[in-house]
């Protein structure tokens, strides 16, 4: 493809022009990339087959791991999910738009070039307000996968999409930093019990205190279990990786950072160029030749918005060997490690 172009918008007053323009590129089956409170997004229209076989080409994304198709009123859900149980409706209702996506029962209106051949979709309601509107002037269903390259770290920025899909895609809508910065939690609402297939900024706890019911969380580790398919496809696949090796260091704090400092002193006397990734309280006992601080150590929503970003850094300095404390799992810190673990291939070291 040729030239991708570049647009900046503001969330408190959109240009409706500029939004007009990407809609239309949509509705003609083309690619804009767009901002959305979670990582941008790679847009196409959801209910053409060529425009989701676009994405996938673009992303270079095996076409087997299905696309979140995102509306912008729950009206238009009727339309692509068959069965809307009222505990969809429910969650809809607290926290749509917002950074949850439902797995529901599919109609025909969705092609199965948009589900990866699976007979549910994933629908979300954004809550960015330039999302939200170019969904509306793109006809109201918007496939949309993270705006980067199959297997890299998901977009936090436009000049992320513009390093990966420049050249790529028509229009690049550039609304600054996503403000949460991992992707959105999934929850498998076609059983009895909902299931989170992929965890997120919503907590297990709160879809549970808004539910009233247990929510479970799906295990199912990225390779699959054997003659098992993944309950969401994409999770087979090693995702969000930096180029340099990552690798997770366990254990409690006086061992970690010794740890750490020691298997970075190895390599940088082997000649390889080493990044750690810390908290604020821990930074100071370390020297390597990148290190990226998350924030705080219990500040679980600093480290989502800044993880991205700081794997893509390593890259650029041509880091080898990236060291990173661990995160602890329960709230927002659980979307983290998930993360960070499949960054690292689940690369995780004890330390003592
Ligand atoms: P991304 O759009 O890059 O955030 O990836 C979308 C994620 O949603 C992938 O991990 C998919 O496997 C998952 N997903 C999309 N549709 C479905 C579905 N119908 N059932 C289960 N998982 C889904
Ligand atoms: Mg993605």
């Amino acid at each position: 493809m040729g030239e991708t172009r570049f647009a900046s918008l503001e969330e408190a007053c959109i240009d409706k022009k500029v939004i007009e323009e990407a809609g239309r590129i949509i509705r003609n089956g083309g690619l804009v990339a767009f901002p959305t409170e979670t990582v941008y997004g790679l847009g196409g229209d959801a209910l053409q087959k060529e425009s989701s076989r676009r994405i996938y080409a673009a992303k270079g994304r095996p076409s087997d791991n299905p696309l979140i198709v995102h509306i912008c009123r729950w009206e238009d859900i009727k339309k692509i999910a068959g069965k809307i149980p009222p505990k969809a409706e429910i969650l809809a209702k607290a926290l749509w738009p917002g950074p949850l996506t439902m797995i529901l029962e599919k109609t025909d209106a969705v092609p199965p070039e948009t589900t990866g051949g699976l007979s549910t979709v994933a629908v979300r309601m954004p809550q960015n307000k330039i999302a939200l509107a170019l969904i509306e002037a793109a006809g109201g269903y918007v496939a949309a996968p993270s705006a980067n390259i199959s297997g890299k770290p998901s977009p936090t920025l436009a000049e992320h999409v513009q390093e990966d899909l420049g050249g790529r895609i028509d229009l690049i809508l550039d609304g600054g930093a996503a403000c949460i910065g991992l992707e959105s939690t999934i929850v498998d609402l076609t059983g009895d019990k909902p299931v989170i297939l992929r965890p997120g900024y919503i907590t297990k706890e709160m879809l549970e205190e808004i539910l009233g019911c247990p929510v479970d969380v799906d295990r199912m580790s990225p390779d699959g279990e054997k003659g098992k398919a993944p309950r969401a496809p994409g999770m087979k696949y090693r995702h969000y990786a930096p180029e340099g090796q990552l690798t997770i260091v366990s254990g409690n704090e006086t061992d970690v950072t010794a740890m750490i400092c020691r298997l970075v002193k190895e390599k940088m006397r082997a000649g390889e160029r080493t990044g750690i990734i810390c908290s604020e309280e821990t930074r100071p006992l370390y020297q390597a030749d990148h290190i990226e601080v998350m924030g705080p150590r219990e500040d679980k929503e600093a480290a989502a918005r800044h993880l991205y970003a700081a794997l893509r850094r390593f890259d650029s300095r041509k880091i080898d060997y990236i060291y990173s404390e661990e995160f602890s799992g329960n709230g927002v810190g659980m979307a983290v490690m998930n993360r960070l673990l499949k960054a690292a291939g689940h690369r995780i070291l004890q330390a003592k």
